[in-house]
């Protein structure tokens, strides 16, 4: 891939914009597919540069796949729940609103797997006891992302090029090779990772893990603080109902859409049932797990085409258990456990609900309180689980995936795809942004405010 190239594929898409002449205003037409984060900012966004804009959602909610739903007696996060002030479109977000935010508690005890044994100790000594692995895991964070959200520019470095992308054919583990590591050091870090990936880490990129350290200033503690620290007062929900909020077209709830047809001229979306809405440009967020429900004519080009076919490494599943009585504590277990990661979230006198992450979505019954029980006797057999659930994405249609994570070879050779066409077709979502690409709202919205900045420009 060349410099010219690169500077295509990260900026020519999104030019520095100029506003939109007023005789355009209300003339042209967008439809935006998905009313997840990226939909609905980008619809924001055209909006108020004057276009029409239609948004069509399959399901019959917006927030895509961020969901706050009343479970449990409590207010669960079926999908996304933790955001960061480091993470800067949600930020924005967060303060356009007024949202505020609290910590995700502190835990009182830790229990860890190694060896087919349970341990116990402290949040502390478990995040020092994989500090060493995490820093080898991290090597190369710097020279390969000096600016994070330029991620790719590694490959124009004739001195980097090579190791680069010898990093993304690499896993996690694959980069512990030859260290003196201890059984602990590696079961913690597939633990960790088996939740980081939501996949199996054996299979995920390396440079997924090299990134996120890069936008976390190269510390392990402010990744934790990043994805686990803390969660939106009002929810997810506080945020998405407030952006479509500001939205004047209703959003089209329960229209999947079918196909889209593109060119260079125009676009049309034809939903389920066969209606079809010309317009001057479609943005699609649908992300790649479920970019299959949608024929495109022309069909996708062959590079798009295999990421689709071959999709992200996401195969696990987030779960909510209620067990009887207060226990703060939090839990990690290597592969085959079916969850790895777990941690109290929700805490009174006589019950407290735990979230927990696991690799394979099909190894869990989410709704399944025998299931939750098998999940906490890994750690604490006494504990009684009295309620499960949770939402498995790997198999809703909608999404057919969690969080988007690259499998090896993926990082240098899949999303940035997306993010160029000749036609009037454009590409959001998550999976598709520069920065914290596909496991943050915070990727989603980059890529809904970039993205129609784009197609703006285009259609002035
Ligand atoms: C379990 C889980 C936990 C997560 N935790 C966090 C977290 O703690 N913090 C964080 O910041 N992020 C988290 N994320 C990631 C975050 O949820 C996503 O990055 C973000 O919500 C993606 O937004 P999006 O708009 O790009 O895609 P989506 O939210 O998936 O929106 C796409 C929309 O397109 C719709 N759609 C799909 N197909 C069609 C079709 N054919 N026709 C019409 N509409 C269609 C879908 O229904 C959906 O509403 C988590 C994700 C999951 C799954």
């Amino acid at each position: 891939m060349t410099a010219e190239e690169r500077h295509t594929r990260t900026h020519a898409q999104f030019p520095d914009s100029e506003p939109p002449r007023q005789e355009n205003r209300m003339s042209k037409k967008v439809v935006v597919v998905g009313a997840g984060f990226a939909g609905l900012v980008a619809a924001r966004e055209l909006q108020l540069a004057g276009l029409d804009v239609d948004v069509v959602e399959a399901r019959d909610r917006i927030g895509g796949r961020a969901w706050t739903d009343e479970r449990m007696g409590a207010k669960l996060e079926l999908g996304a729940t933790w955001v960061h002030w480091h993470q800067p479109h949600i930020w924005s977000e967060i303060t356009r609103y007024g949202q505020g935010i609290y910590a995700s508690p502190h835990v009182d005890a830790a229990y860890w797997v190694t060896g087919g044994k349970v341990r116990s100790g402290t949040e502390e000594e478990i995040d020092r006891k994989r500090l060493r692995a995490m820093d080898r895991i991290y090597e190369g964070s710097r020279e390969f992302f000096p600016n994070p959200y330029d991620q790719l520019s590694a490959l124009d470095d004739p001195a980097l090029r090579e190791k680069f992308l010898a990093a993304d054919q690499r896993s996690v583990f694959d980069e512990l090779d030859g260290g003196d590591f201890s059984q602990e050091e590696i079961d913690l870090t597939d633990a960790y990772w088996s939740g980081g990936f939501i996949g199996e880490p054996r299979q995920g990129s390396s440079l997924m893990a090299k990134q996120w350290a890069a936008l976390c200033d190269h510390n392990m503690a402010a990744v934790d603080a990043q994805t686990l620290g803390y969660k939106l007062n009002n929810g997810m929900r506080g945020l998405y109902e407030s952006i479509a909020g500001d939205l004047k077209n209703p959003v089209r709830l329960s229209s999947p859409v079918s196909k889209v047809s593109h060119s260079p001229s125009q676009a049309t979306v034809t939903l389920h049932g066969g209606e079809e809405i010309t317009c001057d440009a479609v943005i699609v967020t649908v992300p790649v797990g479920a970019l299959g429900t949608v024929t495109f004519d022309p069909p996708l080009p062959e590079k798009m085409r295999k990421v689709v076919d071959q999709k992200w490494n996401s195969t696990g599943a987030k779960i909510w258990i209620k067990v009887k009585g207060r226990h703060n504590f939090m839990g990690m277990a290597p592969q085959p456990a079916p969850i790895n990661m777990l941690r109290s979230e929700v805490l009174s006198d006589d019950s407290t609900i735990i979230v927990g992450f696991g690799a394979y979505h099909d190894k869990l019954d989410l709704n399944d309180p025998a299931c939750g029980q098998k999940v906490i006797d890994q750690w604490l057999p006494d504990l009684e689980v009295t309620d499960c659930t949770g939402h498995d994405w790997v198999s809703d249609q909608w999404s057919g995936q969690a969080w988007a994570t690259p499998r090896k070879g993926q990082f240098t050779d899949s999303w940035h795809h997306f993010r160029t066409t000749e036609t009037r077709l454009r590409f959001a979502g998550a999976d598709w942004a520069n920065g914290w690409r596909g496991v943050c709202v915070d990727g989603a919205l980059e890529m809904g405010v970039t993205t129609a900045r784009g197609v703006i420009r285009d259609l002035a």
